[in-house]
């Protein structure tokens, strides 16, 4: 189906990792009937935080920010399905727990955004670039969903 190969760029940062949050989050994206193209557990250096959290720079919550990601592994996801990066901002909930609906990621999981679980992508180019900076080419497969005519009309 036309935009079916849309992809974005997932993320469950340390405190989801350390509250056992891993396999909701799968769970949720996987239920929904997105793609799990790449998946990887990593502690990301601070260059490669700075560069994903480019446009922060020169925030007060900045520094704060790259300590939080920083501070343990990161579980980095692509997903692939229509409107996923739209969608998946919506499955993930509001940047500010207190204000993201119950039934999000965010929304069950959290109480305050600088402990606010999970990433993802706000738009196609940020998609694209988030995607090319923690994958490389080779670790993101493309593979077909046996069950895609159950989920696309
Ligand atoms: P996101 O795209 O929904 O993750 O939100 P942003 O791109 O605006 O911010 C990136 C991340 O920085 C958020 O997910 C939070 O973890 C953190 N953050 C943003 N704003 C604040 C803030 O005002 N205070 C703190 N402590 N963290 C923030
Ligand atoms: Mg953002």
């Amino acid at each position: 189906m036309a935009g079916a190969n849309e992809r974005s760029f997932i993320m469950i940062k340390p405190d989801g990792v350390q509250r056992g949050i891993v396999g909701d989050v799968i769970r949720r994206f996987e239920q929904k009937g997105y793609k799990l193209v790449g998946l990887k557990m990593i502690q990301a250096p601070r260059a490669l935080l700075e560069s994903h959290y480019e446009e922060h720079k020169g925030k007060k919550f900045f520094e704060p920010l790259l300590t939080y990601v920083g501070s343990g592994p990161c579980v980095a996801m692509v997903w692939e399905g229509l409107n996923v990066i739209s969608v998946g901002r919506k499955m993930l909930g509001a940047t500010d727990p207190s204000k993201a609906e119950p039934g999000t990621i965010r929304g069950d999981f959290s109480i305050v955004t600088g402990r606010n679980i999970c990433h993802g992508s706000d738009s196609e180019t940020a998609a694209k670039r988030e995607i090319d900076l923690w994958f490389r080419p080779e670790e993101v497969a493309n593979w077909a969903h046996t069950a895609e005519r159950w989920i696309y009309e």
